[in-house]
C-alpha cells in the first residue's frame, strides 16, 4: 500500500504495530485492524510483498492440498510447534479466505494450490485492499532499525519517527533472496529483547557438486526420484521428489526439500530408475546384448524412458563408446552403466547461499515462544509471525502456509488482549 494519503500521522501510539509487510505481517494486520484497532505497518522496502511476489516463479503456490494434519511432518523436526496454528487456520481456511474475495484457486496434479490467476499479485493486492480496508496505515521505505521495551509496551524506532506499541509483531521474514528486503533484521531485534535465536542458514537451496560430470546436461528434470543422503558412509536420510540438473549441480523440489539436511562433504546417492534395482538393470542389460548383440548399447537403454541426452553422458561417464554394440560391451562398462542409473553418487562441495535459498533455516528458538498464541514467553504483548521463527517447511506451498497461520492465530490472541483491556475494571 503505497498510496502517501494513507501515510497520514496518526497517533505515535498504536494498539498494534506490525513490522514487516510480508504475508505474514500483512495478514496479521488486516486481521487486527478488523477489530477496529489502530494498527501500524512498517516495511523496509519502497512495496510490500517482495517477495511473496516472486513465490511460485510469481505464481504464488499458497498451499497444499490434503488433511492439514498430514502438513506437520513437511516442517521437519519442528512441525509440531505449529500444530494449533495450522489446525487454527487450516489449508482450507486459506483457501476459503481468497475464494471469498473474488480470487478461484487452481490445484495442480502434485497437490499444490495456486491463485487459477497463476498470478502471486492477485493475492497481495487483495491482502493490501483488505488492509486499507480495515485502516491499517502501512508505511514503506521504512525500515525499523531498533525496537525496546518501554512503560505499557514497545517502542519501534525508525529514521522517520518513533512508533509506541501496545503489541509488538515481529514479521521481518528470514534471510533468503536479500533483494526483497528479508536480510535478517528480525533476528537482531528478537536478540535486541532478550531471545535465544538458532543458528541460522539457507534452506530450500540447491546443491553445488564437486567435478559435477552432468554441467552439460542443464535443465534437464526428473519426476520422483529416490535420493539417499550419506555422511561418513552412513545413511542419514532418504527422500523421494523431483529433480533438476543444473550446470553446477542438483535442484529441484526432492533436492531442495532435502538441502535443509545436507552439509558440504556429503553423498548424495541418486536412482535414475525409480522401482528398477542393479540386478533388475543387470539383467536387462545383458539380456539386451544376448538377444540383440548388434544393437548400440545405448538403443537397449532406451526402454528405460530416461532423456537420450542423459544416456549419452552415462555412457561417455562409463567409458562406453556411442557407436559399441551390445554384444562388446565389457562386464565392467556394464557395471559402471547400473550404478550410473540405480545409485549415481554425487559429492556435495557446498550449499546454495542466501541469495538463492527460498527459505531460511533456524531463527527465533521455539522454546520461548507459545505455540498457542505465537506470543513470546519473555514479554507479554511481543509476537513473531512467519519465517522469523525456526521454522522452514518443504516446497509445495507449506511455508506460506506457515505464514498465514501463524498470523492468525496471534491476530486471535491480540484481539483478546485488547478487549479485555477495554472492559471497566
Ligand atoms: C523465490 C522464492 C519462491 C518462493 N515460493 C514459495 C511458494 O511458492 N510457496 C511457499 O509456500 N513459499 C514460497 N517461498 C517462501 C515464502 O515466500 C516465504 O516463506 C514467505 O514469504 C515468508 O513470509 P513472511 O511474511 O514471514 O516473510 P517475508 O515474505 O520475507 O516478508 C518479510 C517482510 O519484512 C520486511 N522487513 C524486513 N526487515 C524489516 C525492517 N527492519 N523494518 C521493516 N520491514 C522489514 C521485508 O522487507 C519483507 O517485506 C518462496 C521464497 C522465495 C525466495
Amino acid at each position: 500500500m503505497d498510496n502517501p494519503d494513507i501515510r497520514s500521522k496518526g497517533p505515535s501510539r498504536y494498539d498494534v504495530v506490525v513490522i514487516g509487510g510480508g504475508p505474514a505481517g500483512l495478514f496479521l494486520a488486516l486481521l487486527a485492524g478488523r477489530s477496529a484497532h489502530s494498527v501500524l505497518l512498517l516495511e523496509k522496502k519502497p512495496s510490500c510483498g517482495k517477495k511473496l511476489l516472486l513465490s511460485g516463479s510469481g505464481q504464488c503456490n499458497l498451499t497444499h492440498e490434503g488433511p492439514v494434519q498430514e502438513f506437520i511432518p513437511r516442517y521437519g523436526s519442528h512441525g509440531s510447534f505449529l500444530r494449533p496454528a495450522l489446525m487454527t487456520w487450516t489449508n482450507q481456511d486459506l483457501v476459503a479466505f481468497f475464494m471469498d474475495h473474488g480470487l478461484a484457486m487452481a490445484t495442480d496434479p502434485g497437490g499444490k494450490i495456486f491463485p487459477a490467476t497463476r498470478k502471486a499479485r492477485d493475492i497481495l493486492d487483495i491482502l493490501l485492499s483488505e488492509c486499507r480496508s480495515a485502516g491499517v496505515r502501512i508505511h514503506c521505505d521504512e525500515p525499523v532499525m531498533s525496537v525496546g521495551v518501554v512503560e505499557g509496551g514497545f517502542l519501534a524506532r525508525t529514521a522517520r519517527g518513533e512508533y509506541c506499541a501496545g503489541n509488538l509483531v515481529i514479521a521481518t521474514g528470514g534471510a533468503s533472496y536479500p533483494a526483497t528486503g528479508s536480510t535478517g533484521d528480525g533476528f537482531d531485534m528478537a536478540r535486541k529483547l532478550g531471545h535465544r535465536v538458532e543458528e541460522t542458514a539457507p534452506a530450500l537451496t540447491p546443491v553445488y557438486i564437486d567435478g559435477f560430470a552432468f554441467s552439460g546436461l542443464s535443465g534437464i528434470s526428473f519426476e520422483m526420484l529416490p535420493i539417499r543422503l550419506f555422511r561418513a558412509g552412513k545413511k542419514v536420510r532418504e527422500h523421494t521428489g523431483d529433480v533438476l540438473i543444473t550446470h553446477a549441480g542438483l535442484s529441484g523440489p526432492g533436492v531442495l526439500d532435502l538441502s535443509r539436511y545436507i552439509v558440504a562433504g556429503d553423498i548424495l546417492e541418486i536412482s535414475f530408475l525409480p522401482g528398477m534395482d542393479a540386478a533388475a538393470l543387470d539383467r536387462h542389460i545383458t539380456g539386451m546384448a544376448r538377444v540383440h548383440g548388434n544393437r548400440l548399447v545405448r538403443t537397449c537403454l532406451v526402454e528405460t524412458g530416461l532423456p537420450d541426452r542423459f544416456l549419452k553422458a552415462v555412457l561417455a561417464l562409463s567409458g562406453v563408446p556411442g557407436d559399441l554394440p551390445a554384444a562388446r560391451l565389457p562386464k565392467t562398462a556394464r557395471q559402471a552403466i547400473v550404478s550410473h542409473l540405480t545409485a549415481c553418487r554425487f559429492t556435495v562441495g557446498r550449499l546454495g547461499g542466501y541469495g538463492e535459498a527460498m527459505v531460511t533455516r533456524g531463527g527465533v528458538s521455539l522454546k520461548e515462544v507459545n505455540p498457542k498464541t505465537l506470543e513470546s514467553k519473555l514479554h507479554q504483548n511481543l509476537y513473531f509471525l512467519g519465517e522469523v521463527l525456526d521454522i522452514d517447511g518443504d516446497t509445495g506451498g507449506f511455508n506460506l502456509q506457515a505464514a498465514f497461520s501463524t498470523a492468525y492465530l496471534a491476530s486471535l490472541n491480540i484481539r483478546e488482549h485488547l478487549q479485555k483491556s477495554l472492559l471497566p475494571s
